[in-house]
């Protein structure tokens, strides 16, 4: 056929049926390449993976469901670790494991729910609505903040609002990702020089799409409220509101593009041929002890050594360097929590009373609006110890007010939160917030 290909300008009709033969061939070695092309880049398919839920009622069972985690052919994804029966334990179980996985709990007789049906169905209609919206807020040139978007909207959203409140707002890159990407930081402040101020990271872990969500409509609040709402006006007359909305950028863009249940960073793990560090078990805070693997696959690896990803270091130096952080506050989902520290450890902190009795204001605020019921406690004690995290790390340096959110929901959506709940989480915890902040103004140490 080459040859035919070859001889292309000589005698027309000996050219033409070879040709057509040759373009045959070509069309096939085109629709290969295509093929190879779209595996290659494919979207990962969750096409019958199954959620299911466990109320853990034994140590028994907790330790049943600890020894399911290590059977590494099944290719779970614990949303819920089993370390506590103070909480349920959810399992996204690919189809191919589904059986086994089914006939074990069976066996130990541990009954299950099923969650999520079909999680690819979810997803489907998750990608479905972006783009139907992204369609309207192109015909509208609107931005709708109660849509997910991908990291370029909301990055170039980011320009509009610091056009739009130019003497609250400002952008600031604090370093870039593992693949180069800025990372953003939305500081709101009304002049003065380090100023006491409030830290607000969100989306740390990609897939926890409201979290990132949620920052995108609590900056537009703070900004649009400053100069109408009197509190926060006199908050933002002394103290400076720092928000990191994206705080693993190439983890929420490989959640958009390849792999939707993403939660950790992009980094290369040599010697491995997993991807990742979990970047809230990464912090200098107990680093590598209970709660945290050091298995480069697990999807809470904490990483070489403390602050490795330069996401986490990108944070780590900022806040050093600003050195007058009155508060941290990590936001993730779901479950519906108001955490303090520890993670890394179970003894209580010397602020154990103080931090305990704000989040519960808080949470009151946060339910009064919806009904929403939101759990107070320590990590440790509410969830289960977990060494690394962002907010032990603040707290161990000084930030008194450090705290962390669990989201919306308690599970039947998960990380697959319906667009249509963005707006009505944000605006609950935003109640929740604001009474933090508050606090903290009025309580300057
Ligand atoms: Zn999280």
């Amino acid at each position: 056929m080459r040859t035919a290909h070859l001889s292309y300008d000589g005698n027309k009709s000996w050219v033409s049926h070879f040709e057509r033969s040759s373009q045959t061939e070509k069309m096939r070695a085109v629709w290969i390449l295509l093929v190879l092309v779209a595996t290659a880049k494919a979207k990962r398919d969750f096409t019958g993976d199954q959620v299911i839920r466990i109320d853990v009622r034994s140590e028994r069972q907790i330790q049943l469901l600890q020894a399911l985690e290590t059977e590494e052919e099944f290719e779970l994804d614990f949303w819920l670790q089993p370390v506590s029966t103070e909480l349920p334990v959810d399992i996204r179980v690919p189809r191919s494991s589904l059986s086994s996985v089914k006939e074990y709990l069976h066996v130990h007789d541990i009954p299950f729910t099923v969650m999520i049906d079909n999680l690819q169905e979810l997803l489907n209609q998750e990608k479905a609505e972006m783009e139907m919206n992204q369609m309207s807020e192109h015909s509208t040139r609107s931005f709708n903040f109660g849509a997910y978007h991908n990291l370029e909207t909301i990055y170039s959203w980011m320009d509009t609002l610091v056009a739009q409140h130019p003497n609250v707002v400002t952008k600031l890159e604090i370093g870039r990702s593992y693949e180069n990407r800025p990372m953003y930081v939305l500081k709101f402040s009304t002049g003065g020089s380090k100023r006491p101020a409030i830290w607000i990271d969100l989306g740390i872990h990609s897939r926890e799409w409201v979290s990132q969500a949620t920052g995108v409509w609590t900056a537009n609040k703070i900004a649009n409220d400053y100069g109408h709402d009197a509190s926060l006006t006199s908050l933002l007359n002394t103290m400076d509101i720092y928000m990191l909305i994206l705080a693993n950028p190439d983890g929420y863009v490989y959640t958009h593009t390849n792999d939707r249940m993403w939660r950790k960073t992009r980094s290369q793990n040599p010697g491995s041929v997993c991807r990742g560090v979990d970047p809230n078990r990464n912090w200098d805070a107990g680093f590598g002890g209970p709660g945290a693997s050091s298995f480069p696959c697990s999807d809470s690896y904490h990483g070489p050594f403390a602050h490795s990803e330069i996401e986490v270091k990108n944070v780590v130096d900022l806040v050093k360097g600003h050195g007058n952080f009155k508060a941290f506050i990590s936001v993730h989902s779901y479950s519906q929590l108001l955490m303090y520290p520890y993670g890394y450890s179970c003894s209580s902190i010397p602020h154990q009373s103080e931090l305990d009795s704000i989040g519960k204001a808080a949470v009151e605020k946060l339910t009064s609006l919806y009904g929403t019921q939101y759990k107070v406690g320590s990590i440790c004690n509410i969830i289960y110890q977990a060494s690394g995290g962002s907010i032990d790390w603040s707290y161990d340096m000084g930030i008194k007010y450090s705290f962390a959110f669990e989201l919306r929901d308690t599970g039947r959506y998960g990380f697959i939160l319906p667009a249509a709940q963005i707006i009505p989480t944000a605006s609950e915890t935003w109640l929740a917030l604001k009474h933090i902040m508050e606090y903290v103004r009025d309580h300057l140490y």
